[in-house]
């Protein structure tokens, strides 16, 4: 019998991934994978469609509800992935609505900056792009390259919009504490991304003092001996394990959906905590 498999961690167009919705469900439901998460970065608004597609289609397909929360520690860009917490949440809906509202701000400050570099963007094109997304500038990059101003992605990061580039705009960001505080009171379980990418003992033990519940093991930027590291690690502070492939469709074309085997055992734990949780309180 083939190991169930799950991917927690996928993009879609509502963030910076090129793949829609459907697409995505549609490649989940055929590899088979058993449960997926779609974690869009600050933005929730692909899991209905989701949900609604998997209906549709009758899939043997568990979703749960996420998002990947962008937050800045000191100097670090550090990522929080939410999961099975409430959507309908209103006070999480709020939150998210105004990082939405900061990114669309950004944007256009981002188009500002690059008019004054003799290049002339339209929001509309760029909120086109971004499908009614958060807008990223990813989306800004492809309306670049459609306008012929850059050759391709790449070179728009590299001559306007990465950092210290002359259209480089930064974040509205929160802190992590706040991110594991906005996934709480929203019933959900906070899981630091990636985490062999910048996870020392101190912020570990800082992040669980913030009540971080698990962390992000199984990743395509990890190595084995990163995998097995982070393993023992988890083990030995009693957190979850989760993980997932990453992909972003075409956007990052080295790792696709269930291209990272996670085990479904991990999942189990995952609801396991959730229900001790729930008989707690
Ligand atoms: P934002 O959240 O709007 O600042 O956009 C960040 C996203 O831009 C990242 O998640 C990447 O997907 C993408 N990105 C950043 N730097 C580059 C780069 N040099 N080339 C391509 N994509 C990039
Ligand atoms: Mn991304
Ligand atoms: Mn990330
Ligand atoms: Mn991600």
């Amino acid at each position: 019998m083939k190991a169930d498999l799950i991917d927690l961690h996928i993009h879609s167009n509502y963030s910076d991934g090129t793949q829609d919705i459907e697409e995505i469900i549609d490649i989940s439901a055929s590899i088979p994978l058993k449960v997926i998460s779609i974690t869009d970065h600050d933005t929730i608004d692909g899991i209905n469609p989701a949900r609604n597609h998997i209906i549709k289609k009758q899939y043997p397909l568990d979703l749960i509800t996420g998002t990947e929360l962008s937050s800045k520690y000191g100097n670090l860009d550090v990522h929080i992935l939410g999961y099975c917490f409430n959507e309908e949440d209103e006070q999480f809906t709020k939150i998210l609505k105004f990082y939405k509202e900061k990114r669309e701000e950004r944007a256009y400050k981002i188009i500002d900056k690059l008019s004054d570099n003799g290049i002339k963007l339209t929001i509309e094109l760029v909120k086109s792009l971004a499908d009614g997304g958060s807008i990223g500038r990813p989306h800004i990059a492809r309306a670049l390259v459609q306008s012929g101003a850059v050759e391709n992605i790449e070179e728009a990061f590299s001559r306007y919009l990465g950092y210290f580039r002359p259209a480089y705009v930064p974040k509205e960001k929160m802190t992590p504490e706040q991110a594991i505080q906005y996934i709480h009171q929203a019933g959900g379980i906070a899981v630091l991304a990636h985490s062999g990418r910048y996870l020392t003992d101190n912020m570990l033990n800082e992040f669980i003092t913030f009540g971080l519940d698990g962390i992000e093991v199984y990743h395509p930027i990890h190595d084995n001996k990163t995998t097995y590291n982070l393993l023992k690690k988890a083990k030995e502070n009693s957190l979850l394990v989760t993980g997932g492939s990453d992909s972003h469709g075409l956007a990052k074309s080295d790792t696709y959906i269930g291209s990272i085997a996670v085990p479904y055992l991990f999942y189990e734990k995952l609801l396991d905590s959730l229900k001790e949780r729930k008989d707690k309180s």
